[in-house]
């Protein structure tokens, strides 16, 4: 399954008119960023409005030969922050990626609100999950097309108040040219901090139920980090999120913790659960886990 990284042929292939810019740039982003495009199978339908639960049940799922996932289930629970955690390689990223159908599971199943999502409509799907990580793409756009990317066809009223939300709204304004600020080839004018603001900004205008947070590894300074916590905590309110965790706050404010290891779910409980144990999930604590900048 280790497809050759083309795009250019994938958008060939795609034929799609992009008539409005804006919807080309997100496409494109897809295209992009992601391994494969699946299409809506004959009768797909739009998730029907509900709690947003999400259940993996007996998931299977290999890029290779190894299984990056195998046999894994569980439940988010509407309204949650479950965190996933454990050592590289053990399979996080990819129940994200299967989460937003970039590929489809090789057997077993994943609901939202019991639906099976391999009968919703991509668009359906997607526009109810937003994905925030450190590596969010931005474009060489400016910063208010960057946000409006959330939702296309937004208000400026509406972008700038996703702006304040994510604490963005204070440093786009002390910019040159405010929000028409071009961010730079991957938004290389912007401290990483600053991006990922933007990349919250641009998931608040979505407004999906559900949150997909690939939390940062890399240390930003206090400041920032300050900011993007609240920024994320007022993003989280009344979503169903799943955070891969980096963070040993995160993980103990979590209403749960799966622990993966080698494609499984290895352990699961709350912080303090999971602690007294002393088995994987105390390793990780003690040795994986970063907290902030103790100044913060
Ligand atoms: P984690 O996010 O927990 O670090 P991943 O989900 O990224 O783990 O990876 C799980 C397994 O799948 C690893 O063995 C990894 O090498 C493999 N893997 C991940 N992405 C790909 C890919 N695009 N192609 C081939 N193998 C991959
Ligand atoms: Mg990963």
């Amino acid at each position: 399954l280790l497809l050759a990284y083309d795009p250019a042929k994938r958008l060939a292939r795609l034929n799609v008119n992009l008539g409005n810019s804006l919807v080309g740039v997100r496409l494109m982003y897809d295209l992009l960023d992601r391994p494969i495009v699946l299409g809506d199978k004959a009768g797909a339908h739009d998730l029907p409005k509900g709690p947003g639960e999400v259940s993996l049940k007996d998931v299977r799922f290999q890029y290779g030969e190894a299984p990056a996932l195998n046999g894994v289930s569980f439940t988010a629970r509407a309204g949650n922050v479950t965190a996933l955690v454990g050592p590289s390689g053990a399979g996080k990223s990819t129940i994200f990626s299967l989460l937003e159908r970039f590929y489809d599971v090789a057997s077993g199943r994943i609901e939202i609100d019991g639906n099976d999502i391999r009968d919703l409509t991509l668009a359906s799907l997607r526009g109810n999950l937003a994905l925030v990580s450190q590596d969010t793409f931005l474009f060489d756009l400016s910063v208010r097309e960057n946000i409006a990317l959330g939702r296309p066809g937004a208000s400026d009223a509406e972008i700038v108040e996703a702006a304040r939300a994510a604490n963005a709204h204070d440093f786009i304004m002390a910019m040159p040219e405010g929000y028409e600020t071009s961010v730079g080839e991957g938004g290389n004018r912007l401290s990483g901090g600053q991006r990922q603001r933007i990349a919250i900004a641009r998931a608040m205008l979505k407004d999906a139920r559900i949150l997909l947070l690939d939390e940062a590894t890399s240390a930003l300074d206090s400041e920032s980090e300050a900011k993007i916590q609240t920024a994320l905590e007022r993003l989280m309110q009344g979503r169903t999120t799943l955070v891969i965790a980096h963070r040993l706050s995160t993980v103990r404010d979590a209403n749960r913790i799966l622990v993966f290891d080698k494609g499984m779910l290895v352990e699961e409980g709350s912080h303090h659960e999971l602690f007294a144990r002393d088995g994987l999930y105390r390793r990780l604590c003690d040795l994986q886990f970063r907290e902030p900048d103790a100044a913060a």
